[in-house]
């Protein structure tokens, strides 16, 4: 099997899809590994240590996408690149299928077998293969630190010969993997800590993290297939917003993290409610870039609202390259031990879950029923 591995063009964009120890495991194993010059530059991953690795390092873009068997990229790939994609060739990468279902269609219309690492299903046997946990736990880390470091206060108690500083109050709303994560950090870090989610199961997990769970009876279904969260009710928006109103007031830092897969983020925090903060308080929405669960956040903008501080941040995996390409590396080849047969070659068995789910083209087609109805809906608002 030959792995090329592409350098990501997106903006901003610091991760590479693999790093070179994993590239120096898969070489081990018997396969050919391509790298594109600089592709691991921004997260200090320089060419000669994928050289030690055992890799090429191919100076010629064009060779790479066009003649590399199974091309891995973090970002998805643009239209230039998709134009170099042989047919018959695997793609594997992060590519918003539900958000950019045309990029989809170019790719089965060219024949190539893509692989979208969010449709890898959030089962123990795929877990090692998550990607979007390994990177949104990235995310709840980060975003507890930038509040820290926007917040102006301590976020620990401490007892000093000047006084005593009360610990900072921390309201995290969505306890997925970002939310527990930014739970953890915050503890670490000192703070008190509240969470709310949803989905009721969550309450042990938050509590277990040292943390206050936010209880609101919603009386209604909150959880969908796969274990994630359904969008709820008016009524039960309404709800959530009235209990919530008093904990966000009380608290110096909100962090925001709840998703509905393939739906605009529910908004938690209305204006109203931030304007009941305490000045200098922060805001880290880290739904901003799928239309924010707070009314004051804006995708990737820093905002002032009446002395509060509402940061939406949309890279923070990116801003932490080296870990983050390490951890999405171990993912690629987690999924790529499912896609070789026992003699190393490519084996697409579409009866195992993980690459029936997975995999979103294939022999011209769509494979993704969500996907297909997105495509429907985007081509019938454009014609
Ligand atoms: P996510 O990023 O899709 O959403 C973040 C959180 O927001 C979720 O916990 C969700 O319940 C919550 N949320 C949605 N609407 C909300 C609202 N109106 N108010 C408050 N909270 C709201 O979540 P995720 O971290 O990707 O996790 C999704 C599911 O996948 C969970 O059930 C999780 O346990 C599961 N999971 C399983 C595995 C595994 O077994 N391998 C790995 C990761 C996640």
């Amino acid at each position: 099997m030959r792995i090329a591995i592409a350098k990501a063009t997106t903006v901003s964009e610091r991760r590479v899809a693999m790093t070179p120890d994993v590239v120096a495991r898969l070489v081990k194993q018997g396969m050919e590994v391509w790298v594109e010059t600089g592709a691991g530059d921004g997260a200090f991953y320089p060419d000669d240590a994928y050289v030690k690795a055992g890799a090429e390092i191919i100076t010629e873009g064009d060779r790479l996408w066009r003649d590399g068997q199974v091309i891995l990229k973090l970002d998805p790939p643009n239209d230039q690149e998709i134009h170099r994609l042989s047919a018959g060739s695997v793609f594997i990468g992060f590519l918003n299928p539900l958000a950019e279902p045309l990029r989809v269609k170019q790719l089965a219309d060219r024949g190539v077998t893509a692989f979208a690492m969010e449709l890898i299903p959030r089962s123990s046997r795929a877990q090692s293969a998550d990607a979007l946990s390994s990177q949104a736990s990235i995310a709840g880390y980060k975003a507890v630190l930038l509040a820290a470091a926007t917040l102006p206060k301590y976020f620990p108690m401490l007892t000093t010969a000047a006084g005593t500083i009360a610990p900072a109050k921390v309201l995290v709303l969505g306890a997925g993997v970002a939310g527990l994560q930014a739970i953890a950090t915050a503890r670490r870090l000192g703070a008190i800590v509240e969470a709310f989610d949803i989905r009721p199961e969550t309450k042990e997990q938050v509590q277990s993290l040292g943390a206050k769970f936010v209880d609101v009876n919603l009386e209604e279904e909150t959880r969908a297939e796969g274990g994630y969260a359904k969008e709820v009710s008016d009524a039960a928006k309404r709800k959530t917003q009235e209990v919530l109103t008093q904990h966000v007031a009380a608290s110096d830092v909100v962090i925001t993290t709840a998703q509905v897969p393939g739906k605009r983020a529910p908004i938690l925090v209305t204006r109203p409610m931030v304007e009941a903060m305490k000045p200098g308080s922060v805001i880290v929405d880290l739904a901003a870039g799928q239309g924010g669960n707070c009314e004051c956040s804006e995708a990737g903008k820093d905002v002032q609202h009446q002395g509060i501080t509402i940061l939406g941040p949309v890279d923070l995996p990116a801003s932490v390259p080296v870990h983050a390409s390490q951890l999405f590396g171990k993912n690629l080849a987690t999924l790529l031990g499912y896609l070789r047969s026992k003699d190393g070659e490519l084996d697409l068995n579409f009866e195992d879950d993980i690459i029936d789910a997975a995999c979103l083209t294939h022999g011209g087609t769509i494979r993704n029923d969500r996907v297909q109805a997105a495509l429907a809906q985007e081509t019938a608002g454009v014609s």
